[in-house]
Formats: structure tokens, sequence, C-alpha cells
């Protein structure tokens, strides 16, 4: 179920709510009670600190629980959300992919760190 923002003019925050979908009627505010809070799209992009986000994903239970289990895609969940809605390079979505389909990526991350760490050695600092 994906989760949206929600912004109250009454308390001037954001809340987070469940949904069913995306024309899902507006949720009423926790604090105030105000029906039909107005949906922020770019949580991320205005202001949103990476503690919101980890205190966020701290009170999303399934989540949480899921990386206690070391669920792979409990953990997509996590980097999904950490990286902030921001897109990331193909061969993390790549990596995010297979988290999601239960696996673990680890041959890849192996690899990608051998080719990084292959280039850089390769260079030379002399100049
Ligand atoms: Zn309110």
């Amino acid at each position: 179920m994906p989760i949206y923002e929600y912004w109250c003019d009454n308390c001037r925050r954001t809340m987070s709510s469940y949904q069913q979908g995306f024309h899902a009627p507006a949720p009423a505010c926790p604090g105030c009670g105000k029906a039909g809070l107005s949906r922020v799209f770019s949580a991320f992009s205005v202001g949103r600190t990476h503690r919101d986000v980890y205190e966020s994903i701290l009170s999303d239970r399934q989540l949480t629980r899921g990386m206690m289990r070391n669920d792979p895609r409990a953990l997509a969940e996590w980097n999904r959300r950490m990286s902030g809605g921001e897109k990331s390079p193909p061969e993390y979505e790549e990596i995010t992919d297979r988290m999601d389909k239960g696996e673990w990526p680890a041959t890849q991350i192996e690899q990608k760190k051998r080719e990084k760490s292959g280039r850089r050695s390769g260079e030379s600092k002399s100049s």
C-alpha cells in the first residue's frame, strides 16, 4: 500500500498516511481532525531531512520487522526511502529490483566494488 504525505494548514505540519490508491479520499488530520488534507507531492524536495525519513521508516512496523528479519525486500524499500525519491543510478536500481524479488544481490555488489577499486588503482597519480 502506498504512503502519501499530507499537509495540515492548522497544525502546520505534514503527516504520512497509508492510502488504498492514488484517488483515495484525503484523510483527516490526526492532530486536529481537519478533513480533506492536501496531498504533498514533493515532500522530499521541500527540506525533509534524512532524520525525518529515518523516523518515518522506524514508525513503519512492517518495514522494521522485515529489516530485523533481514528481508531484502524491506531493505530495498529502505533504500528507496533513504534516497528521498530521487532516481538512483541504473546499477542500484537493478540491485533494488532484485532485493524486491527477495534476493540478495551480494555478488553484484561485490562486482561493482571490484570495478570501482580497479578503476581507481588503474589511475596514475603522477602528472
Ligand atoms: Zn491538523
